[in-house]
């Protein structure tokens, strides 16, 4: 059974939901919630309108044992199991009641590169709607893209393995966004996970004193290309994410000595030095 705290007004409004641990090795997620949640109850904050859920561990056992997941993705292929036969399969069924009945969806994560905090929204068609709760998150860089890189990249077969947290929650209405406070174990990932409930619980009208002057100006990159490690090999530098990358350079290289150049100019996106095979490597994107 998940922990689930749910802190709620007799008046009506947004009904947020805010997830930690997806990846259960990612861990300003669960702090930053229970740090909210210790707040909230010390009577320091207080619900004006509408709900919050929090979900601070959503993946316990792979949270206990500090990996990305135990059996499958919690954040791939996500959708109710009537027969679920893997541990994640059991969570999802906790999970979707929540994704399915919330109105904005905050999922807090962190990844294996080094580098700055960053959010993800979903289709240009969502632009508008997603945009505007990214930057009440004080996030200040958006990439998008990443669904259409996904499917593009044909080592899917199935459809459904890049439906999220995120994308299952928009199916069903929701704004959502993941938000990526930076390297799993650098501790400033924690206050941006903070600032970004705090500023969730503002935009939403449950804590409207939380509100702060907000610069709307942000950084968009779009994931052109998705590149999966078909076979053991490594970067040909430590990557970080967002580095810059120029058209025609060795970006890794395969331990049989085939190398992966840049198809074009722009940033690799979330570079996994340790990924094992057949996951995802890492993406390139281009500013716009
Ligand atoms: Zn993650």
């Amino acid at each position: 059974m998940l922990e689930i705290v749910t802190f709620a007004s007799k008046n009506p409004g947004t009904n947020l939901l805010v997830l930690g641990a997806v990846h259960g090795n990612e861990i300003c997620g669960p702090k930053a919630i229970r740090h909210i949640i210790g707040r909230f109850n010390a009577g320091e904050l207080t619900v004006a309108a509408g709900s919050v859920t929090f979900v601070p561990v959503c993946n316990p056992r792979a949270y206990e044992e500090n990996k990305r997941f135990i059996e499958h993705n919690l954040n791939r292929a996500f959708k109710r199991r009537e027969q679920p036969t893997l541990y994640e399969h059991h969570l999802m069924n906790e999970l979707a009641p929540l994704l399915e009945s919330c109105d904005v969806l905050l999922d807090i994560h962190s990844y294996t590169a080094g580098g700055p905090a960053f959010a993800f929204r979903g289709l240009d068609e969502l632009r508008d709607r997603e945009e505007p709760f990214i930057a009440a998150l004080d996030v200040d860089h958006v990439i998008y893209g990443w669904g259409e890189a996904y499917a593009a990249s044909g080592v899917v077969k199935d459809p459904v393995e890049s439906m999220g947290t995120t994308e299952y929650a928009r199916e069903h209405g929701a704004i959502a966004t993941t938000v990526e406070c930076g390297q799993h174990l650098d501790p400033a990932g924690v206050p941006v996970a903070i600032r970004a409930i705090e500023g969730a619980l503002a935009h939403c009208g449950l804590v409207p004193e939380l509100a702060r002057v907000q610069d709307n100006k942000l950084r968009r990159t779009r994931i052109k290309k998705l590149f999966y490690k078909q076979r053991a090999g490594s970067f040909a530098k430590p990557w970080k994410h967002l580095d810059e990358m120029k058209q025609g350079e060795v970006v890794a290289t395969f331990d049989d000595g085939e190398a992966i150049i840049a198809p074009f100019t722009g940033r690799i996106v979330l570079p996994n030095a340790t990924c094992p095979v057949g996951q995802e490597w890492f993406y390139l994107g281009v500013d716009e």
